[in-house]
């Protein structure tokens, strides 16, 4: 009897475990709006969360002409997802978004794990792919040096220090002049957010964008195509749509955030398809 309670008491040990763990890794990659709903002070202005999405389909209607065509935001692009994103960028090439679509790279992906594997200068196809695609449009910008855990949640010295090898490796592979910057998992300092600066870089946030000079610039930046589940493609839709139209109207920049290797499961990309097409029948 004693023996069957400690069995018992193990397995609900392994269970708060693995629940905790895939707690923080979510947290990890957090979509924008539920970092700004757990660690913002200010409540987001519109805060439509799925489940509500159907009180909100009369919301979405017809697009409004006036309102202009959303920027794209794609995070981790690296080899390690390349596929993810050749299926994201056959989407975007249908409706014609190269130009108002901007690549988040990171120069060389999570070392601890991988070692040099998905460092840029070791992949040269992947490289090769960046520019032709730099050529049709889409721009190129950096996401981190590394991608380690809240990279850059760190010190003036060490933010130094990495944006200073990863603007040197993004140089090596032909990518210069780069004007923004998305922090991994969002985490940043106030030291990191200096030094970020003072390389010229305007950072990129799910509620404001800081430009070198420090200031902030309100914007809407979220994510619909988080871990879609199957037949849930309407609802999400209709959430984008109807946080677009009210941004629009509050004359507030939209800008949608895909992480590719998320948005391929499930309805992910049909999400994308739909939210596409409504914007060009307006
Ligand atoms: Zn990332």
């Amino acid at each position: 009897m004693r023996r069957e309670l400690l069995i018992v008491l193990f397995l609900l040990l392994i269970t708060v475990g693995v629940a905790s763990r895939e707690r923080s890794m979510e947290y990890e990659h957090a979509e924008p709006g539920e970092f700004m709903e757990r660690n913002s002070q200010s409540a987001p202005p519109f805060p439509v969360r799925a489940e509500n999405a159907s009180k909100f389909a009369s919301a979405a209607g017809e697009g409004d002409s006036n309102c202009p065509p959303p920027t794209i935001l794609i995070h981790d692009v690296t080899p390690y997802y390349s596929r993810e994103l050749e299926a994201v960028v056959e989407v975007l090439d249908k409706y014609n978004y190269s130009s108002r679509t901007v690549l988040f790279v990171i120069p060389r992906f999570d070392p601890p794990y991988h070692g040099d594997r998905w460092d840029l200068r070791r992949n040269g196809d992947f490289v090769g792919y960046l520019h032709s695609l730099e050529k049709e449009g889409y721009r190129i910008e950096l996401h981190g040096y590394e991608h380690t855990y809240h990279e850059f949640n760190c010190s003036y010295e060490v933010a130094m220090e990495k944006l200073k090898s990863a603007t040197e490796l993004m140089g090596k592979v032909g990518f210069e002049n780069m004007s923004l910057f998305l922090p991994p998992a969002w985490a940043l300092s106030n030291d990191s957010i200096r030094a970020i600066g003072e390389f010229n870089l305007t950072i990129v946030l799910p509620d404001y964008f800081i430009p070198p000079n420090g200031s902030k610039m309100r914007v809407w930046n979220r994510e619909y195509t988080w871990y879609v589940g199957e037949g849930k493609a309407e609802e999400r839709f209709l959430v984008a749509a109807h946080d677009y139209n009210a941004t629009c109207r509050e004359g507030i920049p939209f800008y949608l955030s895909i992480h590719p290797q998320v948005i391929v499961h499930g309805d992910g990309l049909k999400v994308l398809e739909k939210f596409l097409r409504w914007l060009k029948k307006e």
